[in-house]
């Protein structure tokens, strides 16, 4: 079997200290997988000028996939290529209950359940200005009773729903509910009351996609709704898909009801290409003192090592995670631990010997 080729950034702030040691353990696993890490950020723009050089985003398209530390400064161009520039649309974020996880619910054995989150559009493609600069297209608010220009100094942010971005990733909810195989149920969820346009077209696309999954049970809710229900009842959702700024924010609630974002891991898929990071970001108020939890990063791997046709190695690291949690002597501070990330490491790195 050929090797695999996989780009790493380590990403900033906290970030470093669980993707290094993930890195190290991944590369002492022996997988049949090239690891490069593309120069980016401050010192390739001592060495080229630039924080993205041309050679750092060859390295990407060369891989199979990336693997890539939460940023929040120098390398934020790396990320928007992973998105826009592979076209990753669908955002993965699986919500699983693991015993030993720090969970704030009486019983939260058996919640497993996927976000799906549209990744590339919505509210996200950076259309932001100063409302005067659409004055002049006498944009009349019928809930306002007033044309934008009038309503005073501000600004604005455009959200844009499209048909294509809203099928494909409704398609992959649907392929994705036939994949897992449990309660095979999607559910799609927005604000389709009172954004009847852009979400009603989302919620639209759904419907007809469903029509063509009739071994899929179909449901759908409006955001706020669904919330109230995830939170109520996590254990009833199988596959849910939204669009992206819904999806970032429930994600993170997901987390929430699980025992919090140290351990929730995510993937980004494109029709040809995958990144995978964990969902929360760079952690910079626990930089630099051993103390965050690698658990999301751990599983992130796992989902890049699926993709990649390591499937095997993917479930001997997720049985090392669980070992390392069903212990519970070696838990970071995030759930009820008194361990640091390194404890937590030498500690997986038993459960990977002894298996
Ligand atoms: P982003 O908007 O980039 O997702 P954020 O501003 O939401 O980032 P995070 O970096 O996700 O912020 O952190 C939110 C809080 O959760 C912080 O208090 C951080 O310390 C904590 N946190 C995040 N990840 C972890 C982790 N792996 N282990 C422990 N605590 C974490």
């Amino acid at each position: 079997m050929a090797n695999k080729q996989v780009a790493v950034f380590l990403g900033d702030d906290a970030s470093p200290e669980v993707m290094r040691p993930t890195l190290d353990l991944l590369r002492a696993m022996d997988l049949g997988i090239d690891f490069v890490e593309p120069v980016v950020g401050q010192a390739a723009k001592q060495a080229t000028g630039t924080l993205f050089p041309d050679a750092a985003k060859a390295q990407i398209d060369a891989a199979d996939a990336t693997f890539f530390g939460s940023t929040s400064g120098d390398s934020t161009p790396v990320l928007f290529y992973l998105r826009w520039g592979k076209q990753t649309y669908a955002n993965l974020r699986p919500c699983v209950y693991t015993p030993g996880f720090n969970s704030p619910l009486a019983q939260p054995a058996g919640i497993d359940f996927a976000i799906v989150r549209e990744n590339l559009e919505d509210l996200y493609l950076g259309l932001e200005g100063d409302t005067e600069d659409l004055a002049g297209l006498n944009l009349y608010s019928r809930h306002a009773r007033a044309n934008l220009g009038d309503l005073g100094p501000g600004k604005y942010a455009i959200k844009a729903i499209t048909e294509k971005g809203s099928e494909r990733v409704i398609r992959y909810a649907f392929e994705l509910a036939r994949q897992r195989d449990k309660q095979r149920k999607v559910t799609v969820t927005c604000k389709y009351n009172m954004l009847a346009v852009a979400d009603g077209l989302f919620l639209e696309i759904g419907k007809a996609v469903a029509s063509e999954y009739s071994d899929i049970e179909f449901e759908h809710f409006i955001i706020d709704d669904f919330l109230c229900r995830m939170i109520a009842n996590p254990h009833a959702l199988d596959v849910v898909v939204m669009p992206n700024l819904y999806g970032d924010i429930m994600s993170d609630g997901a987390a929430g009801l699980i025992g919090g974002l140290g351990l929730a891991p995510s993937g980004c898929y494109g029709e040809d290409y995958a990144y995978f990071e964990s969902a929360h970001g760079t952690a910079p108020d626990i930089a630099g003192q051993n103390v965050i939890n690698p658990t999301a990063t751990l599983l992130s791997a796992t989902m890049l090592l699926d993709y990649v046709d390591r499937g095997q190695a993917a479930t001997r690291l997720r049985h090392a995670v669980t070992t390392v949690y069903k212990d519970k002597s070696n838990l970071t501070t995030d759930q009820g631990g008194s361990a640091g990330t390194s404890d937590f490491f030498l500690a997986l790195n038993n459960a990977l010997e002894t298996g």
